[in-house]
């Protein structure tokens, strides 16, 4: 009886064990990751657009990706997870106008969401499963209107060049949070707004300051190019 009772004991704490394995989450923070869609098809030198029409002069969601303290990241980490249409299908078109693909040739988003998914969603699928990672990833673009934190200090798709500092103190003030900015070079060599990097905590629902910000730098004034 006594020894039936113990090992009962211990199948219940190893039952508690493997759940916090589980529960535990494997990265330490997300960067959520916007796109100036005039810089992308710059820089590409061509893009395409979506099949479902030209998107919104707007900065676009690239992706929520999980990242560790030390700057590196996990990646593609569940490969029994493949992306399902039919588990987002009512964020559909919130991801159409908030999520759009320029890449070429034309496609409706699938295979640009479907390789965030993988590459990158199933590295936080311990806080998130597919439906909250996109839902999470639409709602910090609502929380997060970097447009709307450039126009407001003047600062708008132009063509002209702007002052990094400008750009990233715009963002503050609006936001409450220090970007990373991410520059490419368009055909004649200039530096351009390309990505906004912000941080978020590892539930994803609050912004945070960020723990580490990526390699690369911009060059002291950037074009802000039109869309
Ligand atoms: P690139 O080499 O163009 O900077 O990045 C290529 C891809 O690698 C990104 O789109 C993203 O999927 C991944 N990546 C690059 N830098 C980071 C990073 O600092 N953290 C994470 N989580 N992914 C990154
Ligand atoms: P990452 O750089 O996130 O690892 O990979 C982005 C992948 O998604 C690339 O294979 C790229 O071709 C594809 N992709 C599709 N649409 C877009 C888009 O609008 N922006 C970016 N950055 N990549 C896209």
């Amino acid at each position: 009886m006594k020894n039936s009772h113990s090992s009962i004991l211990l199948k219940l704490l190893f039952l508690q064990y493997l759940s916090v394995l589980c529960v535990s989450q494997s990265f330490d923070f997300f960067y959520f990751v916007q796109q100036w869609p005039g810089s992308y098809c710059d820089t590409k030198q061509s893009c395409c657009y979506p099949t479902t029409g030209k998107p919104a002069a707007d900065f676009g969601i690239h992706g929520l990706w999980p990242n560790y303290q030390d700057g590196s990241y996990p990646s593609n980490c569940d490969p029994d997870s493949p992306f399902k249409q039919s588990e987002i299908s009512d964020l559909r078109s919130s991801m159409q106008r908030n999520w759009p693909t320029l890449a070429c040739p034309s496609g409706s988003g699938i295979q640009f969401w479907t390789h965030e998914w993988e590459k990158h969603g199933t590295c936080s699928e311990s806080v998130l499963d597919q439906h909250g990672y996109f839902e999470t990833a639409l709602n910090l673009k609502n929380k997060a209107n970097i447009l709307q934190a450039l126009t407001r200090a003047g600062i708008q798709p132009d063509g002209k060049s702007y002052s990094l500092s400008s750009i990233k103190d715009s963002i503050k003030v609006a936001i409450g949070y220090t970007p990373w900015i991410e520059c490419n070079v368009d055909g004649s060599g200039n530096s351009q707004l390309y990505q906004v990097y912000l941080c978020v905590d590892t539930s994803g629902s609050g912004l945070i300051e960020c723990p580490v910000f990526p390699r690369g730098k911009c060059g002291s004034s950037i074009e802000f190019p039109v869309f």
